[in-house]
């Protein structure tokens, strides 16, 4: 009798920062498939706000007690990297309509280039739907509390990118 294949998902983004939003698609995925790898694309011409080692780093303490998820960034095609890591899977979030059409764009352009590999939609808890990157970065510039919305290990560091 031979082993099933491990069933890998790989979860792709910008991560600028991890918010409590990835991090409970992160816990759920981890529930689903035996291998979670979270992907952060290092974009040739938009750098982000905390550096893709720093986002990495952030992500691996923030997913430190999930034992099969782990991270690593990524340059280029998506579905090159996916099929590089033997995924079966690539895992989005949908937090309202308006992902919904950037979303669809980009899963039929990548199954086009991969049609082995799905992709697979998570949808939000309501209490995430307003949670981004670019929000808390927003709120983090003010100094506002960012509890609930940046895993709280990660808060200061968060801040602290905004002093001074
Ligand atoms: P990208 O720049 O690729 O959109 P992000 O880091 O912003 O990267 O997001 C990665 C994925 O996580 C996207 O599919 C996005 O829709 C999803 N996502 C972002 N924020 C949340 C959230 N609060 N809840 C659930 N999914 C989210």
């Amino acid at each position: 009798m031979t082993t099933p294949a491990e069933r890998i998902c790989i979860y792709p983004g910008s991560f600028d920062p991890i918010t409590e939003g990835h991090l409970d698609i992160i816990r759920r995925a981890a529930s689903l498939y035996d291998r979670v790898i979270v992907a952060v694309l290092r974009h040739p011409t938009k750098p982000g706000c905390f550096t893709w080692e720093e986002r990495v780093d952030m992500i691996r303490r923030a997913c430190a007690g999930i034992p099969n998820v782990e991270a690593t960034s990524f340059a280029g095609l998506t579905t090159a990297f996916a099929r590089q890591v033997h995924a079966c899977a690539m895992l989005r979030g949908l937090r309202a309509a308006c992902d919904f059409e950037s979303e669809r764009e980009l899963a039929q352009i990548n199954q086009r280039l991969a049609p082995e590999i799905e992709t697979v939609f998570l949808m939000a808890r309501p209490e995430h739907t307003a949670i981004s990157s670019s929000s808390v970065r927003e709120m983090a510039s003010y100094g506002c509390d960012l509890t609930g919305f940046v895993p709280e290990a990660l808060i200061p560091e968060v801040l602290a990118k905004f002093q001074g």
